[in-house]
């Protein structure tokens, strides 16, 4: 480990923020057979710490207790239920830094960035403190002067919350914050790479006075843990971020139970930059959304979409802006990017790179792994990029930037939509006419116009077509975790 992320390490640990145990029912708990596995920086490869390896039984445990749980949380009232979640955003944030250094340390981003993604998801908190006292039913105009009629929201009850390694904390609490807002309870299951943050939220949900077995945290055999949380009939929804395969066989097995189900799958977001757009702008709008979290995001542009007026000139101008950019270990000065999360996300970016050069791309700058060795991966711009390359059909999830060239506004929303996915797109254009034809044209959950970073709490966030069902953030992420019941009084006159 480096003299940094190593001391970084000791002090968290002896501050109580390197957990290794599942939480089940308000405890801290080993795996039942013992078993372990090892968390690790993706920077230097060195083992951070050994978590439980966790499976279906303890996962049945972890549903039991939400279950309990669930009987008086779903019947405090809404404002002890938001003074909850308000004092367990003051603690997040209390310990945004603490926090922060344990994402980079299991996820590799850098710092700053991490400390961000512990404040947006803490904005998931805090909105949702907020939304609890806002859960409004209906009255219905009767069609029969005897009769009283009332729509009543209540909670779906125990919700299993299943997430990936690239947003460790803010991927949990846009689903956690939500559910316990509403009345719901929570079996969390962070991915095994970058448990730690979730547990470490886990203890500070606690700290905050959410009642033990409100937010359990199971970790370690993802299949087993998935299937116990989809064959059981207490389980009535499933909330996923992750990879589209993976979320398919979720639906396909949340079906024996009839659960609810909402998916933030995949993207392969277009950025289309029309000639008629500002450089300086387009530029900077696309550097963010590509080279996040080293291009480990479902919103990242994966396909950059240049129209031939100004095809030259940005690609000249982003491969000097990405050539400058620092690329390290993230506690390191000035880095702003980290290592990808592992072996297996270099080789595939190598692949798609491979199947692109072998089918006539260029590559302008970067194309190779950074002689920082382990997963450091040289941010990339690769041109003449076509249709049919791997680049423009899966998410390449790596920092690789590949530019396509178009010749007018239909061409570019036909490529644009020619996917299966439809999380985000981004358009930059001066055009306030073009930017709504084209907004909406495009068959994609979010559309960025000018703008790469465009999450917030306070709007929806979710895919069409295969990138997913639902949504995430704002008053329409309430409704995920409500039901809906109809009361019908007879007899009132
Ligand atoms: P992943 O492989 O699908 O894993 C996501 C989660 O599912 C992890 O916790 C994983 O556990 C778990 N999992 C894997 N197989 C499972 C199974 N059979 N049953 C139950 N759980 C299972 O995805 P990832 O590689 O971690 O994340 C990257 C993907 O997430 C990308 O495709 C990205 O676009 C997508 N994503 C989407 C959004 C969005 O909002 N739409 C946001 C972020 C990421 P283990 O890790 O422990 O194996």
């Amino acid at each position: 480990m480096s003299t940094d992320a190593q001391s970084v390490a000791a002090r968290l640990n002896s501050a109580g923020f390197i957990r290794s145990q599942g939480f089940i029912g308000g405890k801290w708990t080993d795996a039942y057979d013992g078993k372990t596995i090892e968390v690790t920086n993706p920077a230097t490869g060195e083992v951070i710490t050994n978590v439980s390896c966790m499976g279906g039984r303890e996962t049945n445990d972890a549903i039991a207790s939400a279950q309990d749980a669930f009987v008086s949380w779903s019947k405090q009232t809404a404002a002890e239920r938001s003074k909850c979640l308000r004092k367990w955003y003051d603690l997040i944030m209390a310990h945004k830094e603490e926090l922060g250094q344990l994402m980079t340390l299991e996820q590799g981003k850098p710092l700053k960035e991490a400390i961000g993604e512990v404040s947006y998801g803490a904005s998931f908190v805090e909105f949702y403190a907020e939304e609890a006292k806002r859960i409004y039913g209906d009255i219905i105009p009767a069609t029969l002067p005897d009769r009283r009629l009332f729509v009543l929201k209540q909670p779906v009850g125990v919700v299993g919350a299943i997430t990936p390694w690239n947003f460790p904390l803010a991927m949990i609490t846009r689903k956690v914050a939500p559910a316990l807002a509403c009345g719901c309870t929570v079996v969390i299951k962070p991915s095994e790479l970058t448990p730690l943050t979730a547990l470490a939220a886990a203890e500070l949900s606690i700290q905050a006075g959410i009642p033990p077995g409100a937010v359990n945290v199971v970790m370690g055999n993802a299949s087993d843990i998935g299937e116990a949380l989809l064959a059981s009939p207490q389980v009535r929804k499933i909330t996923f971020t992750g990879s589209t395969a993976v979320g398919k066989k979720l639906m396909a097995g949340a079906a024996s139970t009839v659960k609810k189900v909402s998916l933030e799958l995949g993207g392969n977001a277009p950025c289309i930059i029309f000639d008629d757009a500002d450089l300086d702008v387009a530029l900077k709008g696309t550097l963010a959304t590509k080279f996040r979290n080293s291009g480990q995001t479902c919103v990242c542009a994966n396909r950059i979409l240049v129209q031939e007026g100004i095809y030259d000139k940005f690609a000249n101008a982003f491969s000097n802006a990405v050539s400058s950019m620092k690329v390290g270990d993230g506690f390191g000065e000035g880095v702003v990017q980290g290592p990808l999360i592992n072996d297996a996300a270099v080789h595939k970016v190598e692949s798609f790179l491979q199947d692109a050069i072998s089918k006539g791309a260029k590559v302008l700058i970067g194309g190779k792994r950074h002689s920082l060795g382990m997963t450091f991966f040289e941010p990339t711009v690769i041109t003449d990029v076509k249709s049919e390359m791997l680049l423009s059909r899966e998410e390449v999830f790596g920092p690789i930037a590949p530019l396509l060239k178009f010749k007018t506004e239909e061409e570019a929303i036909r490529m644009a939509n020619d996917t299966n996915a439809g999380l985000a797109a981004y358009i930059f254009t001066s055009s306030i006419k073009r930017s709504w034809r084209v907004s909406e044209a495009l068959e994609y959950g979010l559309v960025g116009v000018n703008e790469g970073l465009i999450s917030t709490e306070v709007a929806p966030f979710g895919g069409v077509k295969q990138s997913g069902l639902g949504r995430e953030g704002s008053k329409y992420g309430m409704d995920e975790y409500l039901e809906i019941k109809y009361i019908c009084l007879g007899n009132m006159s």
